[in-house]
């Protein structure tokens, strides 16, 4: 059975939204409010050691505070009012990573329910383009809502297939930075492993892998882009070192960029420039990501 250690217990994760605040400005809300904040996290073994109303911030990314498992700030003020965002910290690697500048075009292709669309938005300090679509409008309609919340202006909704979208459109003629984050067997979600003990039937496993190979070879054909975040929150390599790895191998033209040197679970070799997630090895739900970039264009060797 299955036994709760605390290597298998997840921090709750706080990511601030500079769209409407600040890190400090948050920080000093929950102090006035008797939370007791300890700084910025050293080790990982850290976070392990949140009791109560302690909090940190976390070690790997800016503007991620850390509180106990137990700590609920879904009906707290800063919640609704869009100042902070309850967000996984595996699931704020793909728009940190992707890091795109202020005022570029940026495509979000799998976007709802947004939270990584206004994680984006807050890096673009609202500046730029960027493109969100999405299949399902149902999932669209909370994400026109928790965008509305969180203050993002810069972005453009569409209930279409990316699948379907247009790389030689004039739209998207400036669009440098692709966030690709596609359905998947959502095996690295810590709640659904518990009760879905079942091994992944391994069809449906092959025709997800399909897909998001299908995506992210689709990600490769817009005209000027030059980095593409693949995500997932799957812990089966079918969905993520081998659709990096037929991906690479269909498209000569792109190559891994090396993420994080200092985040210790690695895509499995020979996939080591990519990150895994997990509870063990960094108090996280179980993720993968993985950044392709453009290679530089040949030069005729040295003269
Ligand atoms: N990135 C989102 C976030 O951080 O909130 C989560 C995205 S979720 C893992 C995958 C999404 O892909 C679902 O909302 C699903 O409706 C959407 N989707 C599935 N197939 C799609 C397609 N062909 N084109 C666009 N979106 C698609």
């Amino acid at each position: 059975s299955f036994q709760q250690t605390r290597d298998n217990v997840i921090p709750r994760y706080v990511r601030v939204n500079t769209l409407k605040t600040t890190l400090d400005d948050v920080i000093d809300y929950l102090k006035r409010e008797g939370f007791s904040y300890q700084g910025t996290a050293m080790r990982l073994e850290d976070l392990d050691h949140l009791t109560g109303k302690t909090f940190l911030c976390d070690l790997h990314l800016k503007d991620l505070l850390v509180f106990s498992a137990k700590t609920d700030f879904h009906n707290h003020f800063l919640y609704k009012a869009g100042h902070i965002i309850l967000q996984d910290k595996a699931s704020c690697l793909p728009a940190f990573l992707l890091n795109p500048p202020v005022g570029s075009h940026v495509i979000d292709a799998c976007a709802a329910p947004g939270n990584k669309t206004s994680h984006l938005a807050a890096i673009m300090k609202n500046k730029g383009k960027l493109f969100a679509f999405d299949l399902d409008a149902k999932r669209l309609s909370t994400m026109s809502t928790l965008l509305l919340r969180a203050g993002v202006t810069c972005h453009q909704l569409a209930n279409q297939d990316f699948l379907k979208v247009d790389p030689q459109s004039s739209e998207y003629k400036e669009v440098e930075y692709i966030l690709l984050d596609p359905s998947c067997s959502g095996s690295g979600m810590v709640c659904l492993r518990d009760e879905v003990s079942e091994p992944q039937e391994d069809g449906r496993l092959q025709a997800l892998a399909a897909f998001q190979l299908r995506c992210l070879n689709h990600a490769l054909q817009f005209p000027q882009v030059q980095r593409v975040v693949y995500s997932t929150c799957s812990i089966h390599p079918q969905e993520n070192e081998e659709v990096v790895s037929a991906c690479l191998q269909q498209n000569p033209g792109f190559r891994l960029v090396h993420l994080l040197p200092n985040w210790h679970e690695r895509g499995h070799d020979p996939f080591t420039q990519c990150l895994r997630a997990s509870t063990a090895k960094t108090r996280t739900h179980g993720f993968f990501v993985a950044m392709l970039e453009r290679c530089p264009p040949q030069t005729d060797g040295e003269n």
